[in-house]
């Protein structure tokens, strides 16, 4: 028996604990986890992994590739997002078919982008979530045709009024969808009223500028709109992802919620855990243009508390490919500017920093939020962990290794980075993607258009999350 590639003398750490053992791998799949005083069998290709950590590949829910909105379209592609998302150990994306207008269905933004991850070529493995944006009497049966497809999760926003925004109305009827369809709803969650309200009142003081975010959007309105939207997951019986929560007064409210018996997660993205509004007084402020803003120091403190406790789910990217000048195009008014930071290829350095090296977090706390519970959380089988019988998706990192962050360096089609300039640990040497090894030395060897589309399970089919 050859296997195609063998990790020899790991150390597997997983959401559930560490174990050493030499990987092989045969035809994309783990095959088998051999005994490491066990003789080594023949293989095509044989990494020493002595010194080395090996986790799972990286489940990035929330990440934007190819994405359109109003006049702006992110800079990159599927093979290009794919390619930056292995080069940072993330082996499988969630992206979304979210429409780029109000006229867009959304069956046909979602079946564009399941289009676009064959013809541009993605990488690494792609899944969907769908989106709505306005109710009307074909959304019932465009909801049933993306469960049958495989997408189990619908994104909606409770803000961008004229844009991406849903109505109270809409968000009740797809949640009433997804309790019967048994599917997950994804929320953006900022009250648009509070946020109008405070934007209007900075811009007629002339406080509208990218050095203002923060105070134009405060931290009540999340809060206020995350509690509205349990409010109508408990009354429809849906259950409820919020993405990007910014403040512990929301994550605490998902927590509170569970403990009343609904199904609610928290997401949580590493930048919310490495900066705090202070970068709105920087010298480029542009590159924290983010929807949620960076919050107070305190507020930060307290969400890396939040997650050292285990009350947030997951650790996502909420990538997006915009670039200086696209931002600078409105930096003196935040209302027109595209909002949205480049992270999937820093997402694995960012958390392991925040998480392991500065929060002291386990090493399986870390691979739970990067790789296991988002996997799970999205109905993923075969990802999120290194145990035989699932896809080969690893990663091989030294967490001695620090690097500076240099956007010059990545592979993110932006020019910036919001960690530009932070030294990070956490970067990976190897990378496994379906068997294909994608950095190999810590050098990218392009796989070609391997990634797939995959589907998601239903909700009543996914394992529970893993919370210490
Ligand atoms: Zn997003």
């Amino acid at each position: 028996m050859t296997f195609d590639l063998l990790i020899a003398n790991a150390t597997i750490v997983n959401a559930d604990g560490a174990v050493r053992a030499s990987i092989g791998i045969r035809g994309g799949i783990i095959e088998a986890l051999l005994a490491p005083d066990a003789s080594l069998p023949d293989a095509a290709r044989t990494i020493d992994a002595s010194g080395l950590l090996a986790i799972p590949g990286g489940v990035d829910g929330h990440c934007h590739a190819e994405q359109l909105t109003g006049k702006y379209l992110s800079l990159d592609t599927y093979a290009s997002t794919t390619s930056a998302a292995l080069r940072g150990g993330t082996t499988t994306i969630i992206d979304f078919g979210i429409p780029s207008d109000p006229s867009q269905t959304p069956i046909d933004a979602l079946e564009r982008k399941i289009r676009l991850v064959a013809e541009n070529g993605a990488r690494c493995d792609v899944a969907l979530h769908g989106s709505v944006i306005t109710w009307d009497d074909t959304t019932s049966a465009q909801l049933e045709k993306m469960a049958e497809l495989g997408v189990h999760s619908v994104k909606m926003y409770t803000t961008n009024r004229g844009s991406t925004m849903s109505d109270d109305d809409t968000i009740v009827r797809v949640m009433h969808e997804l309790k019967r369809l048994d599917g997950l709803a994804y929320i953006h969650s900022e009250h648009d009223g509070i946020i109008h309200d405070r934007t209007t009142s900075c811009a007629g003081r002339g406080e509208i500028g990218i050095e203002h975010l923060h105070e134009s959007r405060p931290a009540i309105s999340e809060d206020a709109s995350v509690r509205e939207i349990i409010a109508i997951a408990e009354y429809t019986g849906a259950p409820v992802y919020f993405v990007h929560q910014s403040t512990p007064a929301a994550v605490d409210a998902v927590r509170e919620a569970r403990t009343r018996g609904l199904d609610a997660f928290s997401e949580v993205c590493p930048h919310y855990l490495l900066h705090d509004e202070s970068v709105y007084s920087g010298r480029t402020p542009e590159k924290f243009a983010c929807c949620p803003p960076f919050r107070t120091a305190d507020d930060m403190a307290g969400l890396r508390e939040r997650v050292r406790r285990g009350l947030v789910d997951t650790l996502s990217s909420d990538h997006t490919a915009y670039d200086l000048a696209q931002k600078r195009e409105h930096s003196d008014d935040v209302r027109f500017m595209p909002h949205g930071l480049p992270g999937v290829q820093t997402r694995m350095p960012a958390s392991y920093t925040a998480m392991v090296v500065e929060g002291g977090a386990p090493l399986e706390h870390f691979v739970a939020l990067f790789a296991a519970n988002p996997a799970r959380v999205n109905g993923l089988h075969g990802k999120g962990a290194v145990v035989a019988g699932n896809d080969a998706d690893i990663v091989l990192f030294d967490p001695e290794e620090r690097r500076v962050v240099n956007a010059a360096e990545l592979h993110q089609d932006s020019d910036f980075s919001p960690f530009d300039g932070m030294e990070l640990a956490g970067w990976p040497r190897y990378v496994v993607s379906g068997g294909h090894l994608s950095v190999d030395e810590g050098e990218f060897v392009d796989p070609g258009a391997v990634g797939r589309f995959i589907g998601q399970a239903p909700f009543s089919q996914r394992p529970g999350v893993t919370r210490p």
